[in-house]
C-alpha cells in the first residue's frame, strides 16, 4: 500500500475530526520516521510529546512483548506487579505519596478535579467546588476538562459545560486572588502552557500561587501532561520551581507511546479517593506499566541533564540562524516554542514537512518542537538544517 491509498482508506472509514497532514507514516527508528513511499522525516514532534524514548526503542519494545506474553490485562479487581513498580518509582523520584493510573491526559485531569472536590467536601461540606484555571490553558477534550480549558476556540459546539470553573490571566496574582472565594477548592495550571503557545509562567508567580493555595487550603493541581516525564530536563517541571503541589497529572510521555497516564497526590490528599469513588477499567494496565517502567529507567538524572543541554543547543542554533521570521524562542528542555512573525505557523509546518521535518504548532503564531528525549545530536543537526532551509 502506498501513502495515497492508505490516506483514502483512512478517510473513508475514520471520522474527520483531525486536520491531518497528508503524510502516512509506516515505521520509525529513533527520531527518524518513514512514510509509505519510503520518504524520511526527522521527528521534532514525537507524536505530540509521547514517543519519549524514540521510535522502535528495543528495550521498550521488548518489555511490552515480554509483558504481553506473561499478562496483558486483568482489571483493578486484582493486584498486578508492573503498576506497583511504576508507582513506587514515581513516588520515590518526586516525593509525592500515592498515584492513580489512568489512560490519557484529559482523564488524569478529570481525576485531579474529582480529588479536589472530594477533599474539600469531606473537610468543609458542600458548596466549595469551584476550580480556578488560567487563560490560554489546555486541560483536555472531555466536557469537564474543556470547561477547565481557558481558550474559547475549544468551547464552541458543546454547551452546556460542567459548572464550577473560571479562568484568570496567567501571571496576574490579584486576579487569581479575586477569583478564589469561599466557593473555591483548587487552582489548576500548567507551568509551561503547551497548546497555548509554549508560554512559561514566571517563577515568582508560581511560588506566590503555591503560597496562596496553602494559606487558603486550596489544592494546587499541576497539569504536567505535556511538561512531565523528563520533557523540561527534570522528571516533573514542578521540581525546578521550589514548590510542592498537592497533586500532579501526567500522561503523554509516560509510556513512550502506549496509552497511559495518571496523577500523583501528596500526603494531605493521597487517601481522599477511597474504594468505589474513582475507577477506570484499563488504569495501570500491565502493558502500559511495563512500557512506563522502561521510560522511567531510561530517564536517569544524567539523561535528564542531557535533555536540558540538547534544548539549549537547539535554541542557540535557531537564534544563530538569524531568521527574519523568528520573533522569539522560548521553552525549557526539549519543549521549545519558536514564535514566528510575517508568516503563518501552519504554513511553515507544511513547508517543513515537505522538506522532511515533522514539527507542531501552538497558540496562534508559534512553531513547537517536542522531539523524542533520546534524540541524537546527529538527528538534531539534520532537523535544524531543514529548519534553516525553510525559515532563512
Ligand atoms: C495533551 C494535553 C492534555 C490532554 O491529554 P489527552 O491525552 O489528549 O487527553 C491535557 N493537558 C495538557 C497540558 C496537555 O498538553
Amino acid at each position: 500500500m502506498n501513502s495515497k491509498e492508505l490516506i483514502q482508506l483512512h478517510d473513508q472509514y475514520i471520522m474527520g475530526t483531525y486536520g491531518r497532514f497528508p503524510i502516512a507514516i509506516s515505521h520509525g527508528q529513533g527520531a527518524k520516521l518513514y512514510d509509505f513511499d519510503g520518504k524520511l522525516y526527522i521527528d521534532f514532534a514525537s507524536g505530540i510529546g509521547v514517543a519519549s524514548v524514540g521510535h522502535g526503542n528495543p528495550a521498550w519494545a521488548q518489555a511490552i512483548a515480554d509483558q504481553a506474553v506473561r499478562l496483558g490485562h486483568v482489571s483493578n479487581l486484582y493486584y498486578t506487579e508492573p503498576a506497583a513498580r511504576v508507582a513506587e518509582t514515581l513516588c520515590e523520584r518526586t516525593g509525592m505519596r500515592k498515584v492513580f493510573f489512568s489512560n490519557s491526559g484529559a482523564e488524569s485531569n478529570e481525576g485531579l478535579i474529582k480529588l479536589a472536590r472530594k477533599y474539600s467536601r469531606d473537610k468543609y461540606g458542600a458548596g466549595r467546588s469551584k476550580v480556578v484555571t488560567l487563560l490560554q490553558s489546555f486541560h483536555g477534550r472531555t466536557v469537564t476538562t474543556l470547561a477547565a480549558t481557558g481558550q474559547d476556540v475549544f468551547h464552541q459546539h458543546f454547551f452546556p459545560f460542567t459548572e464550577g470553573f473560571c479562568h484568570v490571566p496567567a501571571g496576574d496574582m490579584a486576579a487569581l486572588q479575586a477569583a478564589c472565594g469561599d466557593d473555591t477548592c483548587a487552582v489548576m495550571l500548567e507551568l509551561i502552557q503547551g497548546e497555548g503557545g509554549v508560554l512559561p509562567l514566571e517563577r515568582d508567580y508560581i511560588q506566590q500561587v503555591a503560597a496562596f493555595c496553602k494559606e487558603r487550603d486550596l489544592l494546587l493541581l499541576i497539569d504536567e501532561v505535556q511538561t512531565g516525564i523528563g520533557r523540561t530536563g527534570h522528571l516533573f517541571a514542578f521540581q525546578q520551581y521550589g514548590i510542592t503541589p498537592d497533586a500532579v497529572s501526567f500522561a503523554k510521555g509516560i509510556a513512550g507511546g502506549v496509552p497511559f497516564g495518571g496523577f500523583l497526590a501528596g500526603e494531605m490528599c493521597c487517601d481522599v479517593l477511597g474504594p468505589g469513588t474513582h475507577a477506570t477499567t484499563y488504569g495501570g494496565n500491565p502493558l502500559g506499566a511495563a512500557a512506563a517502567q522502561v521510560v522511567l529507567e531510561t530517564l536517569t538524572e544524567e539523561m535528564l541533564a542531557e535533555v536540558a543541554e540538547k534544548g539549549r543547543y537547539i535554541q542557540e542554533n535557531i537564534a544563530a540562524m538569524g531568521s527574519p521570521y523568528v520573533a522569539e524562542i522560548r521553552g525549557l528542555g526539549l519543549m521549545i516554542g519558536v514564535v514566528l512573525k510575517d508568516v503563518g505557523h501552519k504554513e511553515v509546518v507544511g513547508r517543513l514537512n515537505d522538506a522532511g521535518l515533522l514539527a507542531l504548532t501552538a497558540g496562534s503564531e508559534t512553531l513547537r518542537f517536542l522531539p523524542p528525549l533520546t534524540i541524537s545530536y546527529e538527528e538534531i543537526d539534520a532537523g535544524l538544517a531543514i529548519l534553516q532551509s525553510v525559515i532563512v
